[in-house]
């Protein structure tokens, strides 16, 4: 049972007929359809806060209650609703992380790309060396004026030169293999931090570890407080910037006590923690939330504005595997109490369930 407004709102297609039949388009499914969606499942979408709801639908009916009511301006209403559908923060989030993927990605397979290219000149390089090795051991044997003994003695200082590139080949491939690694391992952005990939591996790994050796697993979930402030009073360059300080601060912390950090998509952050007892976790995550608010984050760092900085704060939900969970579930209670410290007022560590809570400053 709707309320009067709901069930006006919702009516059948009654209400419909006569605007249709004066707008000359009661046999056009298209319109039927448009209009049908503006007016009902508008309404019925959790994306749009009410005022975004309203606007779209006065701008829908605008263009409705126009003359000429042709495919033009029908191609018109469906742009309009596109823009509309495309502006919300969830598509924002998913258009930032599809953009840091992309560039994983591109980065990826550029690296690959020159992989492949010097494999091909290395081998061309070794094939030529060997054939004028061939080459020259042939005509030094034909010659009569030079001992067996000499041939064989310019081969092995020819075959030990060969060792020693080959040596220097190796340590370059070595480091080649863990430049790649790191690429597909770690964000595109944020490059100090795993990449959400590499943490759901990580996930796997570590909880199967800790339940075979009888370890605890905690995670921290760590969320900017009031990010898109940030962005929209400095712009999205400085929110990058902000985020890689962020990163800076987090690795260098999780380093410390042998934590896993990774980036779990947007502002969101986690660190993974082996072996260590609740109220570590906690003391750990509490060390973190001051050192990110105590940072003071450089905006302007090409403008003259010295000295100008702006202060950041996280909120941090950290949770323990309990017994019979899994991971799912563990990074659904740490980002539960996350969002609880984001309803206990921000820039706090929160701990779900039996973990203790710490206020913040
Ligand atoms: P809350 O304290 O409730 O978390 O507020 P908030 O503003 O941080 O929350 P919300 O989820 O509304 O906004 C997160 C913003 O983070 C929106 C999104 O555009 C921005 N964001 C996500 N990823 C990136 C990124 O890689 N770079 C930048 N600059 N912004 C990003
Ligand atoms: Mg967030
Ligand atoms: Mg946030």
């Amino acid at each position: 049972m709707g309320t009067d407004r709901e069930r006006k709102s919702h009516g059948g297609l009654d209400g419909l007929q006569p605007t249709l039949e004066r707008l000359g388009v009661v046999d056009d499914a298209d319109w039927l359809a448009l209009v049908l969606f503006a007016r009902n499942v508008v309404s019925a979408m959790d994306i749009f806060s009410e005022d975004q709801k309203a606007e779209l639908q006065t701008r829908v009916f605008e263009q409705v209650g126009r003359r000429r009511l042709d495919r033009a301006r029908f191609l018109r209403v469906v742009a309009v609703i596109q823009e509309f559908l495309l502006d919300t923060p969830k598509m924002a989030d998913l258009r930032a992380q599809l953009e840091n993927e992309r560039r994983g990605f591109a980065s990826l397979y550029k690296e690959m790309g020159d992989v492949l290219i010097d494999i091909r000149q290395s081998s061309e390089a070794r094939a030529s060396t060997l054939g004028r090795i061939d080459a020259d051991a042939g005509r030094d044997l034909a010659r009569m004026d030079q001992s067996p003994e000499e041939v064989v003695g310019r081969l092995r200082d020819r075959i030990a030169a060969m060792a020693v590139q080959a040596k220097a080949e190796v340590r370059a491939w070595q480091e080649r293999a863990a430049r790649l690694e790191h690429t597909a391992n770690f964000d595109a952005l944020l490059s100090e931090l795993y990449s959400r990939r590499a943490l759901d591996a990580q996930l796997a790994e570590a909880s199967e570890r800790c339940r075979r050796d009888n370890k605890p697993l905690s995670l921290m979930f760590i969320d900017v407080d009031l990010f898109k402030h940030v962005n929209d009073t400095y712009g999205h360059q400085v929110g990058d910037g902000v985020l890689r300080v962020l990163a800076a601060i987090l690795s260098a912390h999780a380093l410390q006590f042998g934590g896993y950090a990774a980036r779990f998509g947007g502002e969101e952050l986690v660190i993974l923690c082996e072996g260590l007892t609740e109220t570590e976790v906690m003391a750990q995550a509490e060390s973190i939330r001051q050192d990110v608010a105590r940072c003071p984050f450089m905006p302007h760092l090409t403008s003259t504005e010295a000295g100008s900085s702006l202060h950041v704060t996280v909120s941090v939900g950290v949770a323990q595997m309990g017994p019979g969970q899994n991971v799912s579930d563990l990074v659904f209670a740490a980002d539960q109490a996350m969002y609880a410290a984001k309803r206990q007022g921000r820039n706090r560590v929160v701990g779900h369930g039996g973990l203790g809570a710490l206020r913040g400053a």
